[in-house]
């Protein structure tokens, strides 16, 4: 399987290289030069679809053995047998659980993987990278737990001091591997962003240290979630519409993808909350940002969703010099139309979209509560309040329950009066010792300890 650019400008490449180059040198993302069709025989157990659904995505670069072997140790990992088991939460509405991972968000079913398809090109290659990132909560979590055994990655994440919050700074600062390093930046997330991308945009020093990335536009991210949506609907067993609380339209973008190569998937409803981008989009066709405002679920709090740009370009009939344009008139003027034959063929047919605001989010936690005796986190309330109102008779809904309610506890007590408890593996978390760095909002002091730890 070859790779192209969005924006047609930057060399064709193996799994392997996209995996490592993460962003294309053109600005672009890797996107798969033909969609495979699912194998006609679905095999039984998580690892082994994972595996399945995954080889014509990672061609000859891993054998079948090495990908069955990468996807059984990732999801070992997880702590429910079906890894992401779907339950009951009303007539017609079910849940796949996303968050039975090491960090208790969705986005460790696809860095656990990541970590060690990175690990294991790199030892092929005999090659290093430094991993730095900024985080405002659960990305970097999940991406140090995905590196925090591999041997030739490093990894540096910067986070806002004293603006994530104590369970997942801890999830952080008490990882104890000397690959893994923590900065507390004096700043906001938008300054923790802005140090990460200077020092891309520093040749010498990205090139010195080989840094690396692990962002949601990364390929294999986006490939390893596809998985759970083929197991949801082998387990629904017929077609199913999914909801999916979503920030960059990474997760549903996956859902997408699986629905593409043959799945049964109806209809795909996009869940935000009052950074609503894309509920706007499916309302009047036009991406128009705005500003971003905090709100309850904080790890859909965006101003631009990154991997649409990998559905633009299927609807520009993969034409990336096209894609180039319409993207850097965006940047221009701040918005993008879509022609209403491109709706109709693309979005018309598969995406409906609501958005919640934190009031709706509180009291869907609440009467999910009331009804079920089950306590949701605020993203996964976003997307129950969007599935209930895109319902179909006769057509299952599953929504993907995105984190663990215990990440984030205060919504929840807020919603039930009930203080959702940790899991068991991570119940000592807030009496683990912390290792972490605080410096200022600097380049100069954030390149120097970079350098420090690199090994
Ligand atoms: C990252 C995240 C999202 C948004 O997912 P995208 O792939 O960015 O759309 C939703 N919920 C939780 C809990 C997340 O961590």
């Amino acid at each position: 399987m070859r790779y192209v650019s969005t924006r047609g400008g930057a060399p064709v490449l193996g799994f392997a290289d996209v995996v490592l180059a993460g962003l294309a040198t053109d600005g672009g993302l890797y996107v798969p030069q033909e969609w495979p069709h699912l194998p006609a025989q679905l095999p039984d157990g998580y690892p082994a679809l994972a595996a399945a659904v995954l080889a014509p995505y990672v061609g000859n670069d891993f054998s079948a053995d090495q990908t069955r072997a990468l996807c059984d140790a990732a999801y070992a990992t997880f702590r429910h047998p079906d890894v992401v088991p779907l339950v009951d939460l009303e007539p017609g509405h079910r849940l796949m659980e996303l968050f039975h991972g090491p960090t208790l968000a969705f986005k460790d079913v696809a860095l656990q993987l990541l970590g060690r398809l990175f690990d294991s090109i790199l030892t092929a290659r005999n090659e290093r990278v430094m991993i730095v990132g900024a985080t405002s909560g659960d990305t970097g979590s999940a991406a140090i737990d995905g590196v925090r055994g591999c041997a030739n990655v490093d990894i540096v994440i910067l986070y806002p001091h004293g603006r994530v919050s104590e369970v997942q700074r801890r999830q952080m600062t008490t990882v104890d591997s000397p690959n893994v390093h923590t900065v507390a930046v004096d700043g906001t997330f938008d300054d923790c962003q802005d140090l990460v991308k200077a020092m891309f945009n520093d040749a010498a020093f990205r090139g010195r240290h080989n840094l690396s990335a692990v962002n949601s536009i990364n390929w294999a991210r986006v490939m390893a979630q596809v998985v759970y949506y083929v197991e949801a609907a082998r387990r629904a067993g017929g077609e199913i519409d999914v909801t999916v609380p979503t920030g960059n339209f990474g997760n549903v973008l996956s859902g997408w993808i699986a629905r593409r190569m043959g799945a049964p998937i109806g209809r795909l409803v996009v869940a935000s909350n009052q950074n609503d981008i894309l509920t706007r989009f499916f309302e009047s066709h036009e991406m128009r940002a705005t500003g971003v405002s905090p709100t309850l679920s904080p790890s859909m709090d965006i101003q631009v969703s990154s991997n649409f740009e990998r559905l633009l370009f299927e609807m520009n009939g993969r034409d990336g010099a096209m894609t180039r344009d319409q993207l850097s008139r965006f940047r221009q003027t701040g918005s993008l139309l879509v022609e209403p034959d491109q709706y109709g063929e693309w979005i018309a047919p598969v995406f409906r979209a609501s958005r919640a605001s934190d009031h709706d989010t509180l009291v869907t936690i609440r009467s999910v509560h009331e009804t079920t005796g089950m306590l949701i986190d605020p993203h996964t309330a976003v997307g129950v309040k969007a599935a209930r109102e895109h319902m179909r008779e006769g057509v299952p809904m599953v929504t993907m329950a995105t984190a663990h309610p215990a990440k984030f506890p205060d919504a929840v007590e807020r919603a039930t009066g009930v203080r959702p408890q940790l899991p068991e593996h991570l119940s000592d978390l807030l009496e683990r010792p912390e290792r972490t760095v605080n410096l200022p909002n600097d380049l100069a002091a954030v390149q120097q300890f970079v350098a420090s730890v690199a090994r």
